[in-house]
């Protein structure tokens, strides 16, 4: 591509950009597809000779765009949120015009370093203690992974990598039965096998693991001559926010020699605000813990923070050093493809450093206090609804509720946020608690107002009360 034409639609893609976000509040939140749609528009097979951007560009916009679900809208109550805050979205244009390969320290060393420090302000906003290191991994699952491994490594004394699994007694991981599928899967490729992650029933208002029962499956795995590794433990489990006592799984941890890897994917950013830091009391005592700033905190999709209190541990499982990799004659740098399964990594820390630089800690703070704010407020104005009841009470931003106007609970509620959804105001999706169909509500758009909250509660109560009616 010429350089004007380059120029030109850099431009073009940008405007489109702003364009975009700012008519988001028009929108549909989920897109309004069924299955087929848009592959039926897509040729079978790739051109022979070039095509014109303009006619690229005008088949985004007329094949793709109709087919994408609004994670920007300030209306999507859906999941968790996925912010790109606008300033992360302009770091985005500059590391992917630059395009660099940041596996090591001297691939980019500006990469390798601003990633350093943007961690370790991480680590501060959020309190973690100092000696705690953080790594950006591109995804909570492989941050997970990594601790995973780590802990198996550990505890096969560094030989599982080696020797394999089938020489060595069965690997146990413990975590409750509210932790995120993520950890099934770490379970299942790190070659540690689904039969051997111990599910510890949890319970009370916030679905903690039963830190009594912890230790009972530990010291009886130990006595049958398996081998107790670590436990997961979860601060704002994904179905309905569970969290668990860290301080007293890390007591019975240590007291076993376990490893503590700590999942707060979704309710880590919320750590900014000192307020919410008693949902993770102990949290210092793990051996890791990984947040996703890409989830609430607004750095564009992929950015996951890690943070490990010995590296030294996480290296030790992961790196390996061709020749072709190595840096002769430079000592104490940093090379962060050690730290993480794939070997190529973006550069993520930029987005980072323009967000929490152009927002300051305070403006992430406000946004974040507003969200739990007016989540909570949502929630009271459904409890004194008549035919709501709020299921689970709000952790940070994240309840949920169901309808009960008719027999059939789980249909109805299936039903209604699924008229929810086509209704296109608010995207909502559903959880199971204790086997019985909830709906969950999360607020967490960059660009939502109050007003918003508003517009939820009237689409909810009008389609709920439509459904209701005998026809
Ligand atoms: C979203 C989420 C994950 C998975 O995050 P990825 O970055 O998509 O891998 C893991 N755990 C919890 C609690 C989550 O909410």
């Amino acid at each position: 591509m010429e350089k004007n034409e380059f120029a030109e639609w850099s431009r073009r893609a940008a405007d489109w950009g702003v364009d975009y976000r700012a008519g988001l509040n028009e929108q549909p939140v989920r897109a309004r597809t069924t299955p087929g749609d848009i592959a039926r528009q897509i040729a079978a097979a790739p051109p022979l000779s070039g095509e014109s951007m303009e006619m690229i560009f005008a088949d985004f916009e007329n094949i793709v765009m109709p087919g994408m679900t609004h994670w920007q809208h300030p209306r999507f109550f859906a999941y968790f949120p996925a912010n790109a805050a606008p300033v992360s979205v302009i770091a985005e244009y500059l590391v992917s015009a630059i395009a660099a390969q940041c596996m090591l320290w001297q691939t980019s060393p500006a990469a390798t370093e601003l990633e350093t420090k943007v961690l370790d302000w991480l680590r501060q906003a959020i309190g973690l203690p100092e000696g705690f290191c953080g790594v950006i991994q591109d995804s909570a699952s492989s941050a997970t992974l990594a601790a995973v491994l780590t802990m198996r490594e550990r505890a096969l004394s560094w030989n599982g990598n080696k020797a394999g699994l089938a020489a060595n007694p069965a690997v146990r991981v413990y975590a409750s039965t509210q932790v995120h599928t993520s950890i099934d899967r770490a379970i299942w490729v790190s070659g540690i096998g689904e039969q051997n992650l111990v599910r510890i029933p949890s319970s009370g208002p916030l679905k903690s693991m039963d830190v009594a029962a912890l230790e009972a499956a530990i010291l009886a795995d130990k006595s049958a001559g398996l081998l107790p590794a670590g436990v997961i433990a979860c601060t704002g489990g994904t179905s309905i926010g569970a969290c668990d006592n860290i301080a007293e799984v890390a007591r019975v941890a240590r007291a076993h020699g376990l490893y503590v890897h700590v999942d707060a994917a979704w309710a880590g950013s919320a750590m900014i605000c000192e307020e919410f830091r008693p949902l993770w009391a102990g949290v210092e005592q793990a051996d890791s813990v990984v947040f996703n700033p890409h989830k609430w905190l607004g750095a564009q999709f992929d950015c996951s923070a890690h943070f490990i209190r010995n590296p030294t541990d996480l290296v030790k499982t992961l790196a390996i050093q061709p020749e072709y990799l190595k840096t002769h004659g430079r000592d104490g740098i940093v090379n962060y493809s050690e730290w993480s399964v794939p070997l190529g990594r973006r550069f993520r820390a930029l987005k980072l450093w323009f967000l929490l630089r152009y927002h300051g800690l305070e403006g992430l703070r406000a946004v974040i206090r507003n969200h739990v704010r007016w989540s909570q407020g949502l929630a009271e104005r459904l409890r004194k609804e008549p035919g709501f009841e709020i299921v689970t009470e709000p952790v940070l931003s994240l309840f949920s509720f169901r309808h009960t106007g008719s027999a059939d609970r789980d249909g109805h509620n299936i039903a209604l946020v699924n008229a929810i959804n086509e209704d296109g105001r608010i995207y909502l999706t559903q959880t199971r608690v204790d086997g019985a169909i909830a709906i969950r509500f999360q607020a967490g758009s960059f660009e939502m107002t109050e007003a918003d909250i508003g517009i939820a509660f009237e689409a909810i109560t009008e389609i709920a009360r439509r459904l209701s009616k005998p026809d």
